[in-house]
């Protein structure tokens, strides 16, 4: 499974070589918000990538980002069908709090990128439409 980078995130991984694989495609080709236009990057890696390079989908995973109709952002389980099984999503294993309340944080501070919570807000709105389950997991006190 290819992962596809978000606005800019190219940039932190230029000059990478070795553990991943770069592809150059056009946003219009694939299922992005419609304000989402030209270049976008995915990238292939080798299941071996140096930890601190791990791009941001990677870092999110098991959770996600979504938007409530109503504007909230919250963290919940991915709704994604994988081609693998992952345990910890399988079993919904408790994750660390200060790893949620931390990736919960970074997605605030990225969903001010009006790309960023386009896509966040579209794939929300694409969950509910495939009435996929969705499962809170931060904020605690919802
Ligand atoms: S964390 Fe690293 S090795 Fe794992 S899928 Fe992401 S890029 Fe690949």
């Amino acid at each position: 499974m290819g992962i596809y980078l978000l606005p800019n995130e190219h940039l932190v991984l230029q000059g990478e070589r070795g553990w991943l694989e770069w592809e150059e495609q056009v946003a219009e080709d694939y299922d992005f918000p419609y304000s989402w236009r030209g270049k976008t990057y995915f990238l292939t890696c080798n299941g071996n990538c140096p930890r601190e390079k791990r791009p941001i989908q990677c870092r999110t995973f098991p959770l996600t980002p979504h938007f409530t109709g109503e504007g909230n952002l919250l963290l919940i389980w991915e709704t994604l069908k994988l081609p693998y099984s992952c345990p910890l999503l399988v079993r919904k294993e408790p994750l660390a709090t200060e790893f949620i309340s931390t990736l919960y944080k970074a997605w605030q501070i990225l969903t001010t990128d009006p790309l960023i919570k386009d896509l966040v807000n579209y794939d929300s709105r694409n969950r509910e439409r495939a009435t996929a389950v969705i499962e809170p997991v931060w904020p605690e006190n919802l």
